[in-house]
């Protein structure tokens, strides 16, 4: 639902992260905004491939497979990543600004999710003997991380704390891209600059794509896409190799 009139204009000022606490309160958001006001790192970890063509009993069983897949994305996402919410398959995060001592750590947080990820997917595949639609399906489900910092609301509602601002939107749209289309990746990262600058992680990025979406009422936004298949394919060597 697209905000409007003074919330509209009030969110937008979220933008500028050193003037929100000089921000007026416009008067109808006053109830609404004694939720808190931070900016951190945002982040979606969303699942994808799943086959929306499944008669219902292949329907129960991609559920019981996306379950654990969800399940497996929630156990990573530790502090000082704090779950908002789980929206369809994707599990939605943030971290108040500074909260990590190191950039890099989300970055390695990101890495051995997504290769603890691999793994359960590759168990699955092993243990399923079911030839249904969806259990064949479980290969091509895969997962993409979306990374970016800016200003957000805390919105504490009955069972979950919905992220508000700008910058919300903004990590939302970017969850739909033509990253794959343009570049063949289906097992991704992508880092908007703001992320890659709040984070400290230039000398990581510079080993990364960098890439650009454009979105309407938003411009151009510059992003930094890392690889994980290959990332997974080195990993997978290197286990091998210290196993033998
Ligand atoms: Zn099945």
């Amino acid at each position: 639902m697209p905000t409007v009139g003074p919330a509209a204009d009030f969110l937008a000022r979220l933008e500028e992260p050193n003037h929100v606490l000089f921000v007026q309160i416009p008067k109808p958001l006053r109830g609404f905004i004694m939720a808190s006001i931070e900016s951190g790192i945002l982040l979606i970890a969303d699942i994808s491939g799943y086959t929306k063509f499944l008669a219902s009993s292949e329907l129960e069983h991609a559920q019981d497979s996306l379950r654990s897949l969800l399940n497996l994305i929630i156990e990573h996402t530790r502090p000082p990543l704090v779950i908002s919410r789980l929206e369809g398959d994707a599990v939605i995060s943030y971290a108040p600004a500074g909260s990590f001592q190191q950039g890099q750590t989300i970055v390695e947080i990101i890495e051995s999710t997504y290769y603890d990820f691999c793994r359960a997917r590759e168990l699955m595949m092993l243990n399923t003997t079911c030839t249904c639609n969806a259990c064949r399906n479980i290969p091509n489900l895969d997962l993409k991380f979306f990374v970016h910092f800016g200003a957000f609301m805390l919105e504490p509602l009955h069972t979950y704390t919905e992220l508000v601002g700008t910058d919300v939107n903004l990590i939302h749209r970017l969850t739909k891209n033509s990253v794959t289309q343009q570049t063949g990746l289906k097992a991704y990262v992508v880092y908007t600059q703001a992320a890659v600058a709040a984070l400290g992680i230039d000398r990581i990025a510079e080993s990364m794509t960098r890439h650009a979406e454009t979105y309407e009422s938003i411009g151009e936004v510059q992003l930094y896409l890392d690889d994980l298949r290959s990332k997974w394919e080195q990993e997978k060597t290197r286990t091998r190799m210290s196993v033998q």
